[in-house]
């Protein structure tokens, strides 16, 4: 989905540091101003200031549980990857490279931006006329992780996998959505060392972690506690490094997202729905989208961002793009985390 926020600013996101040992802090989650009157509620609990990534992690954003039909007309994305995980409600993905695909909960769509491509997302409603009170409960997450120098600049692709591994150990399963975890992989392509699993469980869980990765969870559903430290839904529970497992004390039916991964060594510069190194990349990526419009195929073929289908002149109510915010005036000076 598109950053919503309808008046992004700059973050400037610095490379992590090394040696972050084992720790508990817990990173509040923060409502994202959206336009519109009957929007989705969007909390975002990454990027943060002293916490821009957690391994390539580099944005989450929890949507819903909502009756309110999405509908992401086509926007850009560069120099990262989007992963799309519903928890509720199925959503239409249609991108550049020609994908039309729609993903549902279990399943999940990785988006490669690489140097560009642009996508819509609707959510698959039961007719077209649908009284308020029928649009489907939509719910679910969206992240996206940073590519490394050397991939970012790489052709745009996109893949679904509707079968993912599941792990299970001591009172919990987990299903393997991005990278390994228990030693179960997931087929998912990725370009950086790094995890994210959909943890079901309840009482003591004793889940395997990478001791060089750093660590982070969502709780999504039910309360944990880790090393002493109650954690519910909303806020990120950021975990450090260092840890060869990690014991947590789950309500019953507690569902947790455990995202991980090497520390991203580069400085980041993100931007609305662009990842990149300088403010002048992100201003050029801004301009290109700006001037490409809507453009035929011929046109699509040689343009940066590419054409979506479905979204012509002829569309009705899906027809159209998203234009990109006006630029903040005042260029942020990094920061350090921590
Ligand atoms: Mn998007």
């Amino acid at each position: 989905m598109t950053n919503l926020d309808t008046a992004p600013s700059e973050q400037v996101c610095p490379a992590a540091p090394e040696g972050q040992g084992p720790c508990v802090q817990l990173w509040p989650e923060r409502e994202v101003p959206l336009g519109g009157v009957r929007a989705m509620n969007v909390y975002r609990t990454l990027p943060q200031r002293g916490l821009p990534t957690v391994g390539a992690w580099c944005f989450l954003d929890s949507f819903g549980p909502d009756r309110v039909a999405m509908s992401v007309l086509p926007h850009p994305h560069c120099g990262l990857q989007t992963v799309t995980w519903p928890l509720e409600g199925a959503v239409r993905h249609r991108d550049s490279v020609g994908s039309d695909v729609v993903v549902r909960p279990g399943e999940l769509n990785i988006m490669t931006a690489g140097h560009g491509i642009s996508h819509s997302e609707f959510s698959v409603l039961p007719s077209a006329e649908v009284a308020p009170e029928d649009v489907p409960v939509s719910r679910g997450l969206q992240l996206w992780v940073a590519l490394p120098d050397e991939h970012r600049h790489r052709e745009p692709s996109f893949e679904q996998h509707r079968e993912l591994p599941v792990a299970s150990g001591d009172g919990y399963t987990a299903t393997v959505m991005v990278g390994e975890f228990a030693g179960k992989l997931s087929p998912a392509t990725m370009f950086s060392p790094i995890v994210g699993a959909d943890i079901t469980g309840s009482g003591t869980l004793d889940l395997p972690l990478r001791p060089d990765f750093e660590h982070a969870v969502l709780v999504l559903d039910g309360q944990v506690a880790i090393d002493g430290e109650d954690i519910g839904p909303g806020p990120l529970a950021y975990l450090g490094a260092g840890r060869e497992s990690l014991t947590v004390e789950a309500a019953p039916e507690t569902r947790i997202m455990l995202l991980g991964g090497e520390p991203f060594g580069e400085d980041l510069l993100m931007w609305w729905n662009f990842v990149g190194r300088t403010h002048e990349e992100v201003e050029k990526a801004r301009e290109e989208w700006e001037a490409e419009g809507l453009l035929d195929d011929a046109a699509a073929a040689t343009s940066r961002f590419g054409f979506v289908h479905g979204h012509g002149p002829d569309a009705g109510a899906e027809a159209g793009r998203i234009p990109a915010p006006p630029l903040p005036g005042v260029k942020l000076r990094p920061r350090t985390r921590g």
